[in-house]
């Protein structure tokens, strides 16, 4: 069965051709599911015999909600989803003046194996599909019953491993007859595959581009991203720089720092010197602290003092404020702990 979520406007038009039924019910359909209809009987004005006709050939297929963490500090909301194949994913919610912003998965796992991250500690189990992607959008909105108007593409994954369907799930997300949330309002983040990123510019899209840097040069970030070993840091700068020239958009390069690896004040000025002039924007993450590793937070004094030797060379900086922080530890922290609780009662089903 295919998954309505699945589907642009144009391929659900040309089923309906094909199935001889007129295209112009296409646009009622799709305006139902991203209404958060998802029983076929409740759209009111599709004809029964095509409703009989979408319920043989469709589902609209989202996520079960299996817990929600609320943050008693922030209300942020932590929702660990669950697939019909038993595979469990992490969204969050945040809610910020500017609006509700949702962080998403795009992968079950990883195989990009950070040191630091939690989501690749097991490797990449698959890929999620377009309608998997979006429908974390679609389950928390109807959950919290208000609209979601910025997206992250930050949880579990690497989204330039998962490519198609991440592009179409850009496509399908901004679409007016979607849920029309602007591309102006969706984050990518990537460790850097340099290939794609050149693809994407050629895109010409207008979401923010977010590197996964975390290093100023190619020796320290392979002891901390495997991935440095086939994409040198000049490679990442000549292909963002190509990004910029095609789409215009500044990019947002990421820093976890991470106490007595990459937190000295020669770092901020290697880092300092390698942006400096770039249409460019650095996100300082102090690193959340997970169990499976030894990687300690910086102190206070040391991020501000990076924060300072960056804006002495002119870059805008950022500290990512934390949010949610009694509900949960690092990404991909939740999915662990749970899998591992449930091995242990026997039983991985809901
Ligand atoms: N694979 C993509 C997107 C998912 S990770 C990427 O690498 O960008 C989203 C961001 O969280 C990345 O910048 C990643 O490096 C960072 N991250 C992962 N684990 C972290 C941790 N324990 N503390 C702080 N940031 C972390």
């Amino acid at each position: 069965m295919n998954n309505l979520l699945d589907y642009t406007l144009e391929e659900l038009k040309t089923w309906m051709k094909e199935n001889n039924e007129s295209a112009f019910r296409s646009t009622q359909i799709l305006s139902w599911v991203y209404k958060g209809i998802n029983e076929f009987d409740n759209m009111k004005n599709i004809p029964k015999p095509l409703i009989s006709k979408l319920k043989e050939n469709f589902t609209i297929s989202l996520p079960t909600i299996i817990e929600v963490y609320k943050s008693d500090i922030d209300g942020t909301e932590k929702f660990l989803l669950g697939f019909e194949d038993g595979n469990l994913i992490e969204s969050v919610l945040m809610r910020y003046k500017h609006g509700n912003s949702i962080c998403i998965s795009t992968q079950i796992g990883c195989a990009m194996g950070c040191k630091f991250c939690a989501s690749t500690i097991e490797g990449r189990v698959r890929n999620l599909t377009t309608a998997e992607i979006l429908a974390q959008v679609l389950v928390v909105q109807n959950y919290i019953n208000e609209r979601i108007s910025n997206i992250v593409l930050m949880g579990s994954g690497e989204p330039l491993d998962n490519y198609d369907n991440v592009i179409k799930f850009l496509e399908l997300v901004s679409a007016d007859y979607g849920l029309n949330i602007g591309q102006r309002h969706i984050t990518l983040s990537t460790c850097g595959l340099v290939p794609k990123i050149y693809e994407l510019a050629d895109k010409k899209l207008s979401i923010t581009l977010a590197i996964s840097l975390h290093a100023f040069s190619d020796e320290k970030r392979k002891e901390i991203m495997p991935i440095a070993n086939k994409y040198s840091i000049e490679e990442i700068m000549k292909s963002c720089k190509y990004y910029i020239s095609k789409t215009n958009r500044r990019i947002t390069f990421e820093y976890a720092l991470v106490k007595d690896v990459n937190d000295g004040r020669e770092d901020a000025k290697a880092l300092g010197k390698l942006l400096k002039g770039m249409l460019c924007h650095v996100n300082l993450i102090p690193v959340n602290e997970i169990k499976e590793n030894t990687f300690k937070r910086s102190s206070k004094k040391t991020i501000d003092d990076f924060s300072e030797i960056l804006k002495s060379h002119g870059i805008e900086v950022t500290i990512r404020r934390e949010m949610g922080s009694d509900i949960n530890a690092a990404c991909g922290q939740l999915r662990r702990s749970y899998i591992k609780t449930q091995k242990i009662e026997g039983r991985m089903k809901w």
